[in-house]
């Protein structure tokens, strides 16, 4: 394409947003991919399934984003989770509501999401140029010039052009082509980028007892994040352990406050609560009911009446108890260690996983310096940012998709 309106730089969730828009109004669209494809991260979404949004009002979506939601006020107003699902339906894609106000198609495939909108760009006029790697983003006097990529044949072209939008994603799952190039073009360009780290990621725990249990995953738990002693946070749902600690939307949570704790170099520890819907007290009197009916049964089964069998043996040495023993020769103090253990399992977090198991990074290019209205920088002429590159990132639940089709639509309006 000679002379683009607008070049844009990486055709995941937001660039796709990005070139439909832009094209809609009009405009000549160019976009530069690194990979082969568009939408790799995306085709992994939802485990393959693609969350695509919430059902949230735009009231509940913002107290989900971090560090600060009412950024994105504007862009929720121009497009936001009924605007991204008519789109698709009028591309084909039908889509149902699940568990938690989660959005999918109905095919269940993220592959189909992915297809309709490069589809539509492509309907659209829109010219893509796939394993182009943009090297660099150039401005003169306040104002993008051009844009320079590497092509398939590992030469350098420089392409004129006075609107690019940066829609390079963060920095995690290298393999899908989001390598956090675009925290490195938005720092040459003058802005400010604020701390980088991954987050909704796992965590390694210092005892083995999560790896004796690896493959377990439970629905209905509680954990509770303790910091320098205190209780900071806690989340109810589902928790897996792994060969290296623990995983699971709960832990995912948990983990944006986890990593900074642990950048902070303070003590973090996570306590597994088994039996959330009983207290102590009831949890006790149900015990001691069991152990009164099954008063012959060794200990060595009694877990059995509690637990599913991958947790047992790790229960049965944590508790310390003769496993030959007759349930009704277990004592009073006995028992009470069986429920404290039940209550409160705990774990001390040694590191977190890297951000090749990240679902998203925090942190990039700061808000201040970019128009709400527009997603223009404030700093050069022309520029935009849409989608995880910026410093904008959101629990599970589809919002993090959510925030860059909005953006990205925003910023394809060019202002
Ligand atoms: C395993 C996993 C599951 C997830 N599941 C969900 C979910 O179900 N729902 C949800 O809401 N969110 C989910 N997310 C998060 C969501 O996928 C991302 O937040 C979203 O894709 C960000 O969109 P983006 O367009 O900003 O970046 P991306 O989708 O990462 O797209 C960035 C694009 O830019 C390209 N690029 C990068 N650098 C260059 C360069 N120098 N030159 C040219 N191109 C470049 C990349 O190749 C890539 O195609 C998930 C993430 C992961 C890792």
């Amino acid at each position: 394409m000679k002379n683009p309106d607008v070049i844009v730089v990486g055709g995941g969730a937001a660039g796709l947003l990005a070139s439909i828009r832009a094209a809609m109004d009009g405009h000549k669209v160019l976009v530069l991919e690194k990979m082969q494809t568009t939408g790799k991260k995306m085709l992994l979404t939802g485990k393959g399934r693609c969350n695509i949004t919430n059902s949230d009002s735009i009231k509940d979506f913002i107290t989900q984003v971090f560090p600060d939601g009412r950024f994105l006020y504007s862009a929720f107003n121009q497009f936001f989770n009924f605007d991204i699902l008519a789109l698709l339906e009028d591309c084909g894609v039908e889509t149902m509501l699940e568990r938690g106000g989660r959005y999918f198609p109905k095919s269940e495939k993220a592959s189909d999401v992915v297809e309709a909108l490069y589809k539509r760009a492509k309907d659209l006029g829109v010219e893509f140029i796939f394993n182009a790697k943009v090297l660099s983003i150039e401005q003169l006097e306040g104002k993008i010039n051009s844009v320079t990529y590497l092509n398939n044949n590992l030469e350098e072209i420089k392409i004129p052009v006075q609107n690019v939008i940066v829609c390079t994603g963060g920095k995690s799952y290298h393999g899908t082509g989001s390598t956090g190039d675009g925290y490195v073009f938005a720092k040459k360009l003058g802005h400010k980028i604020e701390k980088l780290l991954p987050t909704l990621v796992p965590v390694e725990t210092f005892e083995n007892t999560a790896s004796e249990m690896q493959g377990l995953s439970l629905k209905n738990i509680n954990a509770s994040l303790i910091i320098d002693g205190i209780e900071e946070d806690s989340e109810f749902g589902e928790l897996l352990f792994t060969h290296y600690g623990l995983s699971g939307p709960v832990i995912l949570t948990l983990s944006r406050k986890i990593v900074v704790a642990l950048e902070e170099k303070r003590e973090v520890k996570i306590s597994i609560d088994f039996k959330p819907a009983l207290d102590f007290e009831k949890l006790d009197a149900r015990i001691l009911r069991d152990l009164n009916e099954h008063g012959k049964m060794k200990f060595a089964n009694l877990f059995k009446l509690w637990l599913p069998q991958k947790a047992i043996s790790v229960f049965q040495k944590l508790s310390n108890i003769d496993i030959e023993k007759q349930a009704s020769k277990i004592s009073g103090a006995e028992r009470k260690k069986i429920v404290s253990l039940l209550k409160n399992l705990e774990f001390t977090v040694k590191a977190h996983r890297g951000y090749n198991e990240a679902v998203v990074t925090a942190g990039g290019v700061c808000t201040d310096e970019v128009n709400p209205k527009t997603m223009e920088s404030k700093l050069v002429q022309g520029l935009y940012f849409a989608g995880e590159v910026l410093n904008l990132d959101a629990n599970t639940g589809g919002y993090n998709l959510q925030i860059a089709f909005s953006t990205g639509w925003l910023a394809g309006g060019l202002g």
